[in-house]
């Protein structure tokens, strides 16, 4: 096993990069573990507005290239290695990837999650060309043109009020006869002569050449199927954390999100989850930046205290801190 690291960080998003660059100003060797390429969801986005600090927009591609050059100048290490088991023993948190095994006692999880799709056809077609998983990243695209939410919980209902700040109508698409959403937030989305509703319907199909322009919508309950004009589709069915890798350690329900406290460490002490993995995150970037820091600063005392205490061998050995 290799123990040569401080800290292990699972997934290359910005979650992962903003912790490595903490971590590693903090002398402490870092490695990060990315299963496909850096920069997670970002690497996907096309135009980025609500970061702080670009005051003009910028792509997802120039963000990430720019917060990866800033981790490598203070030294991680960033292998290509795909995660596939954690354990904990003794307090060492015991990282397999397809390629090795690694030894720790600070492990920050930010291996992100993915949102539930429909798996209608035409969804994974026209990603990025009107159907969008994100209405605060997306919503501004859709000044004054008709869009359509699939869901029925808090995020739905929300997400379909923010959407009306630009959209023209908010078609609400729901399978089920009522809502799960909150009062509160149903009252104002009823009350909106923005929003219309469709219960008991799904969406069986989404159509457009180079952009979305329609969806075929069927009534459940009488099988009726209707053509509605559109040009966005925004889909708030849930979202799939990336924590397989983790069975049963910390996740009693396949497909949950992580629960922390305030630092961001996890019921195990030592082991820290930030960003889109985690439970109760926002789901933005500068919300996973801000957690990564967390995470990263609460592991460096953490490291602090148990050398102090003389149990972290690997850190007494002298082998990576500076200092020591
Ligand atoms: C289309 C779209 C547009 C968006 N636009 C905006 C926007 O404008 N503004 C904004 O603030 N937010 C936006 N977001 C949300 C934002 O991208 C996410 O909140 C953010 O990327 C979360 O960062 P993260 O580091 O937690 O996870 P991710 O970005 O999901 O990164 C996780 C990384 O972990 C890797 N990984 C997963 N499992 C493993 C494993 N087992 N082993 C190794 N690696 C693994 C993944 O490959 C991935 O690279 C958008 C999201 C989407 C989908």
């Amino acid at each position: 096993m290799n123990t040569d690291y401080d800290v292990i960080i699972v997934g290359g998003g910005p979650a992962a990069l903003a912790a490595a660059v903490y971590t590693c100003r903090a002398l402490l060797k870092t490695v990060i573990f990315e299963k496909q390429y850096v920069g997670g969801q970002l690497v996907g986005t096309d135009l980025i507005e609500n970061y702080p600090g670009f005051p003009e927009v910028i792509s997802g591609v120039d963000l990430i290239q720019r917060m990866e050059a800033q981790a490598r100048r203070f030294g991680v290490e960033i292998r290509y290695e795909e995660v596939m088991k954690l354990q904990v023993e003794n307090g060492l948190k015991i990282v397999t990837t397809d390629t090795g095994t690694y030894g720790s006692h600070a492990v920050i999880l930010a291996a992100g999650a993915e949102p539930k799709k429909l798996g209608v056809p035409g969804e994974k077609e026209l990603y990025g060309k009107g159907v969008s998983y994100c209405a605060t990243c997306d919503g501004a695209f859709f000044r004054g043109k008709d869009v359509v939410v699939v869901g029925g919980g808090d995020s739905a209902i929300t997400e379909a009020i923010f959407l009306t700040k630009y959209a023209n109508t908010v078609n609400i698409i729901h399978r089920r006869g009522e809502f799960r959403a909150t009062k509160i937030y149903l009252d104002e989305a009823m009350s909106n002569p923005k929003i219309k509703v469709a219960f008991n319907t799904i969406i069986e199909s989404i159509h457009g050449q180079d952009k979305v322009d329609g969806i075929v919508a069927q009534n459940v309950i009488t099988k009726d199927k209707k053509e509605m004009p559109c040009q966005g589709v925004f889909v708030f069915i849930g979202s799939v954390p990336n924590t397989g890798f983790l069975g049963d350690l910390l996740c009693v329900d396949v497909g949950c999100h992580i629960e922390t406290n305030i630092h961001m460490e996890t019921s195990i002490e030592g082991l820290y989850a930030v960003g889109d993995i985690r439970k109760n995150s926002y789901r933005q970037i500068a919300t996973a930046i801000g957690e990564g820091v967390t995470a990263a600063i609460a592991a460096e005392h953490k490291l602090s205290e148990l050398r102090a205490l003389g149990k972290e061998k690997k850190i007494d050995l002298g082998k990576t801190k500076k200092e020591d």
